[in-house]
């Protein structure tokens, strides 16, 4: 069924009674042409890609509990494309175009609001790192404003400029980067890859891949065996224990990372804002909750919650840059699994199993890039050749040294 004002009025008219189901719950085929293993942003969007753009249909997603109950519905719904180097630019820049034709292309409303993203800085030393960085956004033909303190101010007058630490001396803006509804986003994808005829498999956990002659034949999963041509991982940060299945090891960490959301207050964070140096960012919600969210928890975990520590550290933060913070009540917060590679980038690729590919590594930044990690990964699945746009995400690029070092951290990946 296609959603428009014109089906809204006749269904309404009608008792709201020939409303479908958004997607189908179909029992398990005996084998698939495609098997996606994980029901997130990124395994529901390459299944619509499969079927969309290369028009493989006979394809499953398995997902071992509901569509939503991973990070897909649980990050704080930031999109940017701001990205320094050209193995990432690209990519990313791809996701924010997709994004921006999104709600049209799936039909569906995900409350795509390109309302701004603010980068704070507080020295000299890095302003000349978002200068640098601005330019290569512009350079690549993505938009980047560098904003002066009283710029800054004009637009939230509510921080602490003359923090003693961290004073505010300016900001690199994206305007095109903003919110979208992160739930909304898994149902867009899951709708419009069903209605092409994906098989969307709920509360169905893949416990093994059986292999023969180093090729794979199908999972293991709690609803039976089920085969395949091809096996795509998208399983986020469970990724390192799916793969395990395969006996590959991954060069990924999992942590908890957390997100909180205050009480509903008036308008008055019209963008997103954030206070890196701090681990801190922020903005509003569409129901006026803050949603804002800090850096991960320090250790290894595959628990969907965090520790106190850390909720103190995010909460001082906050209140450091926006004092107005320490009179808003918390309502919830909520902790996800993140898959950290040991470069902060992706990987999209095929494994050293003929028919096994791998989408892993997407750390706290995964969100934005749902589209066009869709996108890629089915590219990569129909036709067994990167995408040109994902062709840095090589999981060799480890052994070989080709690191997408983003942030400039150097080889320590505990310097994240
Ligand atoms: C608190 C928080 C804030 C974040 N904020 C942002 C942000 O603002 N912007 C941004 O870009 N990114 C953000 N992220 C990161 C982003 O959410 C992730 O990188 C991205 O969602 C990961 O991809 P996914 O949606 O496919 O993951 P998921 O939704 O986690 O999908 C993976 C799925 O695989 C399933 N699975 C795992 N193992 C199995 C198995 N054995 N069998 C079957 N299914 C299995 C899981 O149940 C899960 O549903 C945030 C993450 C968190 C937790």
């Amino acid at each position: 069924m296609r959603y428009s004002a014109l089906s809204i009025l006749l269904n309404g008219l009608k008792g709201n009674k020939d409303w479908t189901p958004a997607w189908r719950s179909p029992a398990p085929k005996k084998h698939y042409d495609v098997i996606i293993v994980g029901g997130g942003g990124h395994g529901l969007s390459t299944a619509y890609y499969l079927a969309k753009e290369h028009g493989i249909t006979n394809v499953a997603v398995l997902e071992k509990g509901y569509l939503g109950a991973g990070n897909i519905g649980r990050n704080t719904t930031i999109i940017r494309s701001n990205y320094l180097l050209p193995g990432n630019n690209p990519f990313y820049e791809l996701s924010m175009k997709l994004w921006e034709g999104l709600e049209q292309d799936f039909n569906f409303n995900a409350m795509v609001s390109q309302r701004g993203v603010l980068n704070l800085f507080h020295s000299d030393g890095q302003r000349d790192a978002y200068t640098n960085r601005g330019n290569a956004m512009r350079l690549h033909g993505v938009d980047a404003e560098l904003l002066d303190r009283e710029q800054v101010r004009a637009k939230l007058p509510f921080l602490d400029f003359d923090n003693g630490r961290f004073p505010i001396l300016g900001g690199l803006f994206q305007p095109r980067g903003g919110t979208v509804r992160h739930d909304a986003v898994a149902w867009g994808y899951a709708r419009g890859a069903d209605s092409r005829g994906v098989d969307i498999i709920q509360h169905c956990e893949v416990t093994g891949i059986r292999r023969e002659n180093g090729k794979v034949l199908g999972v293991e999963t709690t609803q039976g065996f089920i085969g395949c041509n091809k096996l795509a991982l998208a399983a986020a940060g469970n990724s390192s224990t799916v793969a395990r299945m395969a006996d590959l090891t991954l060069p990924i960490d999992s942590h908890v990372l957390q997100a909180f959301v205050s009480e509903g207050l008036k308008p008055f964070v019209d963008c997103v804002v954030t206070f890196g140096v701090g681990h801190f960012y922020v903005s509003q919600s569409d129901k006026g909750g803050l949603v804002f969210g800090g850096d991960i928890d320090g250790y290894n975990s595959y628990a969907q919650r965090g520790n106190l520590a850390c909720v103190e550290h995010v909460i001082e933060a906050g209140v450091s840059m926006i004092p107005a913070l320490s009179r808003v009540r918390v309502l919830r917060s909520w902790g996800g699994i993140m898959d950290m590679s040991m470069d902060g980038s992706p990987i999209i690729d095929r494994t050293h199993i003929d028919n096994l590919y791998l989408n892993a590594g997407w750390c706290y930044g995964g969100f934005k890039a749902t589209p066009a990690s869709g996108f890629c990964y089915a590219h990569l699945i129909a036709k067994n050749e990167p995408h040109k746009v994902a062709a840095a995400y090589r999981l060799d690029r480890f052994e070989r040294g080709y690191m997408i070092d983003e942030k400039g951290v150097g080889a320590q990946a505990n310097l994240h």
